[in-house]
């Protein structure tokens, strides 16, 4: 483990951690921008983006303007996975495997992983989505399928049920009431995806097969609490204030980590608030201290 310590550490390769290593970089701040992949894996899935400002094209006619900007404005990234945040001489080590990085302060922009189907993955981009505004309108008159985590995610299915000719929503939420006749709501559950390439279907585990054109999972996971000890967490997400921080002093934390709409310009904008709040931070980070309990993780 090396004894250089960072201004700031942020943690995943997205949109809300590219836009929180831009801003830092533009402060001038000693940065450590860390991920698996920059700008994520899942914007070059996207088939189609039709809600970021001024653009309109695919995911990976995005990820190029990206790359480019990040190029011109020389945002530098290290590849890898953090795998553990701890609480380390006032400020935080953040492992990988036996490599280990030293910083001041960190933003949390790990995005969010969603519990699937087994082949799921295979699907993203051809059938499979994880965001209903996002795809819905690619399902007009056509039939979908949506396993729900809980029902709080109805007004989702609902959403689609207002595109789609036919909605099958698997929920083992009991009690959840859908508001629409094209709705079939079950309490099976999909443990496949179906399709030469793309979406066909969902096998189901009472054995069904279902024909659909696109399948949506709505639904949260809960990563972060396992890679922070202590940290504060609301039905899976980063509980955070206004200003990003978290209950620990000195983590920040960005994007769909934080919670829904899961959306690009959400994570952007609040790369940019975490990116602030980190700055602010830095410069008063003794009135901080002790503001905010920080607990280690056991
Ligand atoms: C197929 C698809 C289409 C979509 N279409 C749209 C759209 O049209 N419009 C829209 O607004 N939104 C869309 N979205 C949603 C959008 O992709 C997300 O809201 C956005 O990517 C969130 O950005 P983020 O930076 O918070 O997280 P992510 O993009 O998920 O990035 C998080 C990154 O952190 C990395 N990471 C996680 N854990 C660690 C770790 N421990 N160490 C290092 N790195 C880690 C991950 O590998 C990932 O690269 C779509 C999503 C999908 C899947």
């Amino acid at each position: 483990m090396g004894n250089k310590v960072y201004d700031v550490a942020v943690v995943g390769g997205g949109i809300a951690g590219y836009t929180a290593a831009l801003t830092l970089k533009n402060f001038k701040k000693d940065l450590l921008w860390v991920g698996v992949k920059p700008f994520g894996e899942k914007l070059p899935k996207a088939e189609q983006v039709r809600n970021f400002p001024s653009f309109s094209g695919n995911g990976v006619e995005l990820a190029a303007l990206l790359e480019r900007q990040m190029v011109l404005e020389e945002v530098p990234f290290t590849k890898a996975r953090i795998d553990g945040v701890y609480a380390s001489n006032g400020g935080f080590l953040l492992t990988s495997g036996k490599t280990g990085f030293n910083a001041r302060s960190v933003i949390l922009a790990t995005g969010v992983e969603t519990e699937t189907a087994a082949n799921a993955s295979e699907y993203l981009g051809r059938g499979v989505s994880y965001c209903a505004v996002c795809d819905g309108p690619l399902y007009k008159n056509r039939t979908v399928v949506c396993e729900l985590s809980s029902k709080s995610y109805a007004e989702e299915a609902e959403y689609l049920a207002g595109i789609a000719k036919k909605v099958y929503v698997f929920c083992r939420d009991r009690g959840a009431v859908f508001r629409a006749e094209n709705i079939e709501a079950s309490e099976d559950v999909i443990v496949g995806i179906a399709g030469e390439g793309r979406v066909a279907g969902v096998v189901t585990e009472s054995g069904k097969t279902l024909a659909a054109d696109g399948v949506f999972f709505l639904k949260d996971s809960a990563p972060p609490a396992v890679l922070v000890g202590g940290l504060e967490t609301e039905g899976g997400h980063v509980k955070v204030d206004r200003d990003m921080s978290t209950n620990l002093a000195g983590l920040f934390a960005a994007g769909d980590v934080t919670g829904r709409p899961y959306q690009y310009v959400k994570a952007a904008g609040e790369g940019l608030v975490a990116a602030y709040s980190v700055h602010k931070f830095l410069v008063h980070e003794k009135s901080f201290a002790g503001a905010k309990s920080f607990s280690v993780r056991s």
